[in-house]
């Protein structure tokens, strides 16, 4: 598996830019890609180790089975390494890998744009399970187990189901559902031929499609593939919005989608002042200004803060956030989305000629965007009609 960082609309938490997935542990690093655990991992582990402990196993049994695990996410490791090096000869970096127990995240800065490089970006981490797989195939490994029964994994050679598992892990991972490779594969097949987002669109619905399949059989058989139709749903639905996003975000200028008419409050004002504007209009962020002089910005969150420390009479000087960053009016629009999600504030300032011209938040954006879908798709219809 591989993703995207979230899609970039989302209003930025206020957090500090955040390493990996939350509450993971960092292991180390690889050609310089940090590696994380998530904390689910280690329930996964906890939950072998007492299980087997209670049915009356050896210990020397549930080690094994533990050692089996960490040996299987070793080769989860090396498979997600293999598209942080694919995409890395592509120019494209990866931000980290995390482990959890379904498998493994690599986080790639960005998904090639061109078909052919997202293919053998995507190919590369199945490649490396079929690799080792190779390899422990020559040192002897086979399948001689039968594979419909449920304990498999507990049956058998060290080598054997390491063998068996790594055949696995190249079938799941070529299902062709987002967010497994086999997804990745389906969409750039497909963009050989078509644009980019329709091509998305259609391996997003076929994803979407194997997920309810994933449901109806999980009922059945074996419920880890509820799961599996969690996580393959959201990521169709992910992928689609980060690709619609960056499509529709393409040669649109700052200036396009930044508040021009908003209200500026002064030092001086009072909290209660600020939040009697708050409530009568639909501004959440207030620029603040000493006669001219931009000194900051009251956000919603600073305004209900001071309010609750400090009460109505607070001045707003001292509750504004006073470094906000700027961007120029003809500055792309994804740049400073990238801008407004790496700083964890909810808001920029737009300068032009040293003036403030506008303020852009992450409820501009996603509004534009909604305005950008609706206009494309009253084209879509008029073309059909046509
Ligand atoms: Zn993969």
């Amino acid at each position: 598996m591989s993703s995207l960082a979230p899609p970039p609309v989302q209003r930025p938490q206020p957090a500090p830019a955040q390493q990996g997935f939350s509450f993971s542990l960092r292991l180390g690093s690889v050609f310089g890609i940090p590696i994380y655990v998530h904390w689910t991992f280690w329930i996964l582990i906890l939950w072998i180790a007492l299980s087997g402990l209670l049915s009356g196993e050896p210990s020397s049994v549930v080690i094994g089975q533990i050692g089996f695990v960490l040996a299987l996410f070793g080769c989860v490791v090396l498979h997600e390494l293999g598209h942080a090096l694919a995409a890395l000869r592509y120019g494209v970096k990866t931000s980290d890998i995390t482990l959890l127990p379904i498998g493994g995240v690599a986080r790639l800065r960005k998904i090639p744009e061109r078909p052919w490089e997202e293919f053998v970006v995507a190919l590369a981490g199945p490649a490396v399970n079929v690799l080792i797989a190779a390899i422990l195939y020559l040192i002897g490994a086979r399948i001689n187990v039968d594979v419909s029964d449920e304990r498999l994994l507990l049956k058998g050679g060290f080598l054997d189901r390491l063998f068996l598992v790594n055949i696995s892990l190249v079938l799941f991972n070529l299902l062709p559902a987002f967010p497994m490779d086999g997804g990745r594969v389906l969409r750039s097949l497909l963009a050989m031929t078509m644009d980019y987002g329709r091509a998305t669109e259609i391996a997003a619905r076929i994803g979407q499609l194997m997920a309810i399949l994933f449901v109806f059989i999980g009922l059945q058989s074996n419920p880890f593939l509820i799961l599996i139709a969690l996580f393959v749903w959201i990521g169709a639905n992910n992928e689609a919005a980060v690709v619609g996003e960056r499509l529709a975000l393409r040669g649109v200028r700052v200036r396009d989608a930044m508040m021009t008419d908003f209200v500026t409050l002064s030092p001086d004002d009072t909290l209660g002042h600020a939040a009697e504007i708050l409530l009568a209009g639909s501004q959440q962020d207030f620029p603040v200004a000493d006669r001219g002089d931009f000194t900051g910005v009251l956000t919603r969150a600073a305004l209900l803060a001071g309010l609750a420390s400090g009460g109505r009479e607070a001045r707003v000087g001292d509750h504004q956030i006073p470094d906000v960053p700027t961007v120029a009016a003809d500055s792309p629009l994804v740049s400073a989305v990238t801008i407004l999600r790496e700083n964890g504030l909810p808001c920029l300032r737009v300068v032009e000629g040293g003036r403030t011209v506008g303020l852009l938040t992450a409820e501009n954006i996603s509004e534009y965007m909604m305005i950008r879908s609706a206009l494309i798709q009253a084209d879509r219809l008029s073309e059909r009609s046509a």
